[in-house]
Parts: C-alpha cells; sequence; structure tokens
C-alpha cells in the first residue's frame, strides 16, 4: 500500500474512533491505540509533506451535538500540542525563548476531562458550552449549573469568559458504579456522558468537579498566566491541585517526574502536563496552528488503559473459599508490563461490565494496582456469554452463592483454598516466613501433607530436602526463617489468621482495641462492631471466626508449637483521644507514616479525606484539595508545630 492509500485509511479509522469517542461517548478503542494510530497519520503528514484535505490533524476534534443549543464561540477553542519526549520539551522550551528570552513556564495539570467554557455577565454565572470543534460548542448552561464548584456569583463584575475542564472524581466514579446498571469504564466517559446528558437531574447524579485553568476573555489585562491564575483563586475558582513556575526545562522535568509518581493517589484522572509560556506578551507573535495554541504544550503520561482480547476466564479460588473470575487476556504491554491476566470481581460485574469471551475489553493498571477490566470496546460475531461455574474448579464442591459472589463451602479439602490460606499466612505483614511461594507450599500441601499453618512449624530439613528443587542452603534458609517468624506482633498474627476482609488496617484496631488474644475470643459482637471502620460484616466475620471450632484449635496449636505473642504497648499518652486528623502534604520533619504512628500513640486517629468530623488538618508543604476542602468546612488547619505543641 502506498503511503498516500495509508493516510486515507488512517484518517478513515480516525473518524470511526472519533465518533464513537466525541459523538457516542463511548470510544471503541484505549487514548494510546488512538495516539497510536494519529501519531502514524502525523509521520505520514511530515514525510511526504502532504495533508488531505479532511485530515483530523487539522482540526479540533469535538463532534457538536444536534440534540443541544449551538453555540459560536466568541473567541476560537483549541486543542493542545503534545510532546513525545523530554528531547521535543526541550526543544520547544528553547523555541520559546527565542521569542521572550526570559519567559518563565507555568506548570499545570492536564486535567483528563471535558472542556468546558464558562461566562459571567455582571458578576453572575451566564451560559457554558462546550469546545466542541473550537468554533461551535454545546450550550449545556443547565448540566453545569448542577456542578458545586461552579461559582454562581464572582465578585469581578465585567464581562468574563473562563476555561476549564468539568471532571469526575475517581471516588464520585467508584460510588456511581456501585449503584449503576451499566458501568462507567473510566471517569472521562462519565463526566463526557454527563454533561452532554439533556437531563440535568442525570449530570447532578454523577457529582462533577470543575477545575479552572484559564481566561478567554476579561477587560482586565494580565501579564501572565501566574497573575490569571491569582485573579480566578481571587474570585473563587476552583484553580485545581497544582500550578507551579518553572524557571527551566530542568525543573519543569523534575516536577513532571514528581506528579508522575504520585498521580495515582490524586481524585481525578490527569493525563499529563501542561506547558504554558508564562507571559502573556509574546503569545499572539507565537501563534496558533488551526488546532493548537503555539505557546502552549502538553507532556502526556504512559498511559494506563489499553484495549485488548479476553480469551478466557479461569475461577480462581482464593483463601477464604471465594470463588473469582480472572480475565485471560492476549498479552499486551502497558505501563512498563506485559499483562495476560486481570480481575473480573464477580459475575455481576461481568454482566454489568457486558464483557463476553471473544470480546475485546479495556483494561487498566495504574502503578502496582493489579491490571482491572473497565468494560466492552468490541464485540464480535463470535464473542459469547461468560458462563458462571456451579461446582469449585478445584475440589468440585457445590458452590454456594451469596448474593453476586460464590463461595467453594469445602474449607478443609479444597487444595486451592488451603494453598491459598497458607500462601497468605506466610506474607511480609502476616509471618514474614521467607522462601515459601504459593508454588512452593503446594508442593508442600501434595508431598508433605501441610494442610494447617502449625503445620509448617512441625516441617524438618530432612523432609524439605527431599523435595524437588529443595538444596540443602535452601531447606536451612527456610527452618531458620519458620523458627523466627514464632515471636509476632499481635496484629501481624491476627492478618496472618486470614480472617474474611480483614486487612492490615483492621488488623491493627483490632490489636490496639483488644489488646490480647484472648480479649478478642471472649468480645461480643457489638463491642466488635464499635471499633470505627470496622463495619457490621466485617464484625460479623472475625466475632463467628472465633466462635468457630477449627479455628480456635489451629490457634491453640500454634500457640502450642511455641508461637508468642509480643506484648501490645499502651499508647504513649492519651492527650489525642476522641481526635481525628488528617495530613495533607509533605511534612518537614516526619514521613506520613511516622507522624499517624505519632498521633496513634498518643490516642488520636488519621482519616483519609477531610469531613466535617475531622477535628484537625495537618499541613506541610504543597498541600493540595484537602486543604481547601479543610477551609471550605471550616475545619481547623494546623502546622507541624502546631501538631507536636497538642502532645508536648
Ligand atoms: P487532548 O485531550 O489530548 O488535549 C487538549 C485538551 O486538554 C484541551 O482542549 C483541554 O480540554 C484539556 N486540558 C486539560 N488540562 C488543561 C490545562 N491545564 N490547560 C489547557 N488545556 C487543558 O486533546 P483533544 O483534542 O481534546 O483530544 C484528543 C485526545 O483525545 C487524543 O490524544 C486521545 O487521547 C483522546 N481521544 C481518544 C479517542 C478514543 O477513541 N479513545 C478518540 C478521540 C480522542
Amino acid at each position: 500500500m502506498n503511503k498516500l492509500e495509508r493516510m486515507k485509511e488512517l484518517i478513515e479509522k480516525i473518524d470511526l474512533y472519533n465518533y464513537h469517542y466525541y459523538t457516542l461517548d463511548d470510544p471503541i478503542v484505549s487514548d494510546k491505540e488512538y495516539d497510536q494510530v494519529y501519531y502514524e497519520l502525523v509521520d505520514l503528514e511530515k514525510e511526504t509533506g502532504k495533508i488531505l484535505p479532511n485530515s483530523p490533524t487539522q482540526r479540533v476534534g469535538d463532534a457538536v451535538l444536534d440534540k443541544f443549543v449551538k453555540h459560536k464561540h466568541e473567541h476560537r477553542l483549541y486543542s493542545l500540542s503534545k510532546v513525545r519526549d523530554y528531547d521535543d520539551l526541550e526543544k520547544w522550551c528553547n523555541d520559546m525563548r527565542e521569542f521572550d528570552a526570559d519567559t518563565n513556564f507555568a506548570l499545570e495539570y492536564k486535567y483528563d476531562g471535558l472542556q468546558l467554557v464558562l461566562e459571567y455577565v455582571d458578576g453572575k454565572f451566564f451560559r457554558a458550552t462546550t469546545r466542541g470543534n473550537g468554533e461551535i460548542g454545546e450550550d449545556v448552561t443547565l448540566q453545569v449549573k448542577t456542578i458545586s464548584s461552579v461559582p454562581l456569583e464572582i465578585d469581578y463584575k465585567e464581562k468574563l469568559i473562563v476555561q476549564g475542564e468539568g471532571m469526575m472524581t475517581k471516588k464520585a466514579f467508584e460510588i456511581y458504579n456501585r449503584t449503576a446498571e451499566v458501568l462507567l469504564k473510566n471517569p472521562r466517559n462519565g463526566v463526557a456522558g454527563a454533561i452532554r446528558n439533556l437531563d440535568p437531574k442525570e449530570t447532578a447524579k454523577r457529582k462533577l468537579e470543575f477545575f479552572c485553568y484559564s481566561i478567554i476573555y476579561c477587560q482586565k489585562k494580565f501579564l501572565t498566566q501566574e497573575e490569571m491564575h491569582e485573579f480566578l483563586l481571587k474570585n473563587k475558582f476552583n484553580t485545581g491541585h497544582f500550578f507551579k513556575i518553572c524557571k527551566s526545562v530542568a525543573e519543569i522535568k523534575k516536577n513532571i517526574e514528581d506528579v508522575s509518581k504520585k498521580k495515582s493517589s490524586l481524585d481525578i484522572d490527569i493525563d499529563g502536563m501542561v506547558i504554558k509560556v508564562n507571559d502573556v506578551a509574546p503569545r499572539d507573535e507565537i501563534g496558533y496552528t488551526n488546532k493548537f495554541p503555539k505557546w502552549a504544550m502538553a507532556y502526556k503520561f504512559e498511559a494506563e488503559e489499553v484495549s485488548t482480547m479476553l480469551e478466557d476466564v479461569v475461577w480462581q479460588v482464593g483463601r477464604t473459599g471465594k470463588v473469582s473470575p480472572i480475565a485471560c487476556l492476549q498479552p499486551v504491554e502497558l505501563a512498563g508490563a506485559t499483562i495476560s491476566r486481570a480481575t473480573l470481581n464477580n459475575i455481576e460485574d461481568i454482566r454489568k461490565k457486558n464483557v463476553y469471551l471473544n470480546s475485546r475489553v479495556f483494561i487498566r493498571r495504574s502503578n502496582e494496582v493489579i491490571p482491572e477490566v473497565l468494560g466492552l470496546a468490541e464485540k464480535f460475531e463470535n464473542s459469547v456469554e461468560i458462563e458462571e461455574p456451579t461446582n469449585c474448579p478445584c475440589c468440585d464442591a457445590m458452590l454456594i452463592k451469596k448474593g453476586p459472589l460464590l463461595y467453594c463451602p469445602n474449607h478443609d479439602g479444597c487444595k486451592e483454598q488451603i494453598v491459598a490460606r497458607l500462601t497468605h499466612f506466610v506474607t511480609r505483614d502476616a509471618f514474614n516466613i521467607e522462601g515459601l511461594s504459593e508454588k512452593t507450599l503446594s508442593q508442600f500441601y501434595d508431598d508433605l501433607g501441610v494442610r494447617h499453618y502449625s503445620d509448617l512449624y512441625h516441617l524438618t530439613k530432612e523432609q524439605l530436602i527431599g523435595l524437588e528443587k529443595f538444596k540443602d542452603k535452601k531447606a536451612d534458609n527456610v527452618i531458620a526463617s519458620v523458627q523466627r517468624s514464632k515471636n509476632i506482633e499481635f496484629y501481624r498474627f491476627l492478618f496472618g489468621l486470614g480472617i474474611s476482609e480483614v486487612g492490615i488496617k483492621t488488623s491493627k484496631d483490632l490489636a490496639k482495641t483488644f489488646k490480647t488474644l484472648q480479649a478478642i475470643k471472649e468480645a461480643s459482637f457489638e463491642e466488635i462492631d464499635e471499633i470505627e471502620d470496622v463495619g457490621g460484616v466485617i464484625a460479623q466475620n472475625i466475632y463467628d471466626f472465633f466462635r468457630d471450632e477449627n479455628n480456635l484449635n489451629e490457634i491453640e496449636r500454634l500457640l502450642n508449637v511455641g508461637v508468642k505473642i509480643e506484648k501490645v504497648e499502651s499508647a504513649k499518652s492519651d492527650k489525642l483521644k476522641g481526635l481525628t486528623f488528617v495530613l495533607t502534604g509533605t511534612l518537614e520533619n516526619f514521613s506520613r507514616a511516622e507522624m499517624s504512628k505519632l498521633i496513634e500513640d498518643h490516642g488520636g486517629k488519621t482519616a483519609s479525606s477531610v469531613s466535617k468530623n475531622t477535628d484537625y488538618v495537618l499541613a506541610g508543604v504543597e498541600a493540595g484539595s484537602k486543604l481547601d476542602k479543610a477551609k471550605s468546612l471550616g475545619v481547623k488547619v494546623i502546622s507541624e508545630t502546631e501538631m507536636l505543641a497538642l502532645i508536648k
């Protein structure tokens, strides 16, 4: 195929993708795959020096839906050009300095939402529109009015047009999906579908946010992006979590690296950073293409979503007997790893995600999080429904259904369940026994008859070296590690027992509250349920666990083989008793974990989000949205020094 034909083919593909993404708000490929096709076209246009008249590289992509009243923008709106690596970024910065030798650069998050333009007249919110194709957008005033962070009145009384991004927070996305019949694939689709929905009540349900990053029209003149940012802040716009002025390329890079490390912990999806020439004066001279301002540039982070074929589903038995579906995928590269398996939760989740065997599905992986199937990308003629098993895939016992979840009831006879329990028992956060992988424990099950945790403490070197691939040294190491694990902190002991849904945090809360094994064994359901953050279901799991004779016998066996639970120290003081703290920003003298421990040692509690129940927000350097929230709720904000004074 010659290059021109290929270009035509790529344009057709991109048009199809754009239709699904912009018109239907239901993409069929990931952004990563879209960008690959788009850049192939960009490169071919450069190579051939030809641009076909309908090329998507020459226009802002969004479709304008007929169902909305159309609005012609007074000022043309643009997309953003992107650099593909740091070399490109450096080159662009140098090019910008040709126009303005002394300019700094403003660095902002690249919010992955839907661009919105808001107009204010006489200090009152007047109109909101989508970017559309840059010249014409959709009037979404009623929809945007439902966003609580959009100020309906501002101090500035002249006409003002601002630009920002409508966003769905990850939390709002998760809450929405908990009860949704058809799951939203990601927050970006969530926001686009919510704003471009004729029923504002539907928009309101998705609890959107608006992050304002630019001024498009204002009679007042601004010298820099920084001044615009300050003006927006003063007029009570939510300007988001990040704004930095960088003097050099090195500084920009350093900030991009820092943000890229922490981005998965943010409550919003950002897909990169935007770098803008801070000085406003040279912008006109630097100019615009049909599609981009040349004075702004985006640096995109490595993609976290991609689509691939769902080839099979296997059902895996976990340590509590829960039988969960695992998606077997056509291997695909994502965020630096080859992904071939992803979680699917349960049959209800499969139905809500509308995925099939032999269908193409979206998957997501951020940082170390286990890859997850998000939803359907494309269904084919040979796509078939995924069926739920009736019997345990490991021991063939008849499965029990509790809500959408399946359980194998064969607690003491199902190998997969037992090996999963043993694997959990030896993990670092539990008994921390080194050298025992799931595979090794499966070998112990088959060849040495290991069934209970306590069986591990009876293993002898002779038994181990009799096993395949067990050399002298490895056997010694395992035996030594088993012995070392006998002295154990109380919460790790509790965690190791593998009580259903009891993680590290609950184990710590239990240890701190009850202090001894005897006290937990005797605790009533109500006493357990009273612990904050322990919900009714988990409290019931804990209560039931300590009423089960098999469990009690196993605990007894562990104590008999010499496991010793270390005494739980009491709080160093109870000066912070009853107080809840939220930490935000970087502290000067403590890591967050150290500060949390200090607070706990003095009887206080830490929470991850600010609410009316928060007593103090401890704000370090670069405190983010939690600080804004504290201010808006009137929660007291204290510094590190003030914190230390509280426990002095
Ligand atoms: P873009 O989303 O990559 O970048 C431009 C947009 O970023 C701006 O218009 C603005 O809305 C937003 N933005 C966020 N933070 C900003 C800030 N601080 N300052 C200025 N702008 C900011 O470009 P686009 O033209 O909106 O869309 C193209 C992209 O959309 C593609 O690269 C692809 O990732 C995605 N897309 C995907 C599909 C698909 O099928 N998956 C189809 C079409 C487009």
